[in-house]
């Protein structure tokens, strides 16, 4: 069984929907990493509303979803590419005891600090481009709720999202009224009403019925009496695209007086990847050669470009 995404609309109403399930995904990613329940529902909220999103953005590249917390969560990070490919992990603070029914709050908003950061990473930047990123306060009660919120600043977009997971699954349903293009017959009432229409029907569904039940059931359970038009099914997938290069290039960044004194005390470096937990070894060579070679480049070829 594949991980499933599927979009439809709303006929005549100018509202999108879309129901995401990722056990396999989510099951790979638990595989790697071992968190608190609580800490476990909000990665994987985070991962079936990354998907969700993404979906929807025709944008070829990443986007990283980020929540920076100032509570025994310090760091979620979910990434998502224009292929449905995701990875997802999360950092806590060392040695904090988590209660099961912890809020999103006590995660990572204890001190009102907590921050949620959308990046889009376009794949082919051009030289000196930048991603775009939007940085907004942590906004909301609930993964589902900072999310609304934020689509609503930023993007001006009314959005709902129902979103749950525990340790076999993680499910999520977007709502999104689209933006009003002129010329079509529909009256600005009549929309309103088929989005709260939308909205009202996608609240029936409970927590615990998103974890069991499989989202083609789930679509004909809640939107039955309306007419939908459904588009052909997509399947997110687990993807890491860490390398040991990508990692060497993280070495670099430390500098090569903290290399060099790191790799004197411990004889060699060992890096597991957060995401997939890939290991990665750099000897005491493998380090020296990491600063040669950027040595060599930089006396090469200056910042413009030009050879010498
Ligand atoms: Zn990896």
């Amino acid at each position: 069984m594949k991980d499933n995404l599927q979009k439809f609309m709303f006929e005549h109403a100018g509202v999108r929907g879309e129901l995401v399930e990722l056990p396999n995904t989510w099951r790979e990613i638990l595989s790697h990493q071992t968190y608190p329940k609580a800490v476990q529902t909000i990665l994987g909220e985070l991962l079936a509303a990354s998907a969700l999103l993404s979906a929807n953005l025709k944008f070829n590249g990443t986007m990283i979803m980020q929540i920076h917390g100032d509570g025994p969560v310090r760091l979620l990070v979910v990434e998502c590419d224009a292929q449905l490919r995701l990875r997802a992990t999360a950092k806590l603070a060392p040695d904090v005891e988590i209660a099961d029914d912890a809020s999103l709050s006590d995660l990572v908003h204890q001190n009102g600090q907590g921050r949620f950061v959308i990046t889009l990473d376009p794949n082919d930047k051009m030289p000196g481009q930048q991603a775009y990123q939007g940085i907004v306060p942590l906004d909301g009660e609930s993964i589902a709720t900072v999310i609304e919120n934020y689509m609503m600043r930023s993007e001006q977009l009314d959005t709902k999202l129902w979103l749950a997971a525990d340790s076999e699954v993680t499910r999520g349903l977007l709502l999104q009224k689209l933006p009003k293009i002129g010329g079509t017959e529909s009256s600005v009432e009549d929309e309103t009403e088929a989005w709260n229409r939308a909205v009202i029907l996608g609240s029936t569904v409970k927590q615990q019925e998103l974890l069991d039940t499989d989202i083609d059931t789930l679509m004909n359970r809640l939107f039955w009496e309306e007419t939908l038009r459904v588009f052909e099914l997509q399947h997110p997938e687990f993807h890491c695209n860490c390398t040991r290069e990508k990692v060497g290039n993280m070495l670099k960044m430390l500098g090569e007086e903290e290399i060099k004194s790191a790799i004197a005390e411990l004889d060699k470096l060992d890096i597991n990847c957060d995401f997939c937990g890939k290991h990665y070894s750099f000897d005491q060579v493998d380090c020296a050669q990491l600063f040669v070679a950027s040595t060599l480049v930089d006396g090469v070829i200056t910042p413009s470009g030009s050879k010498h």
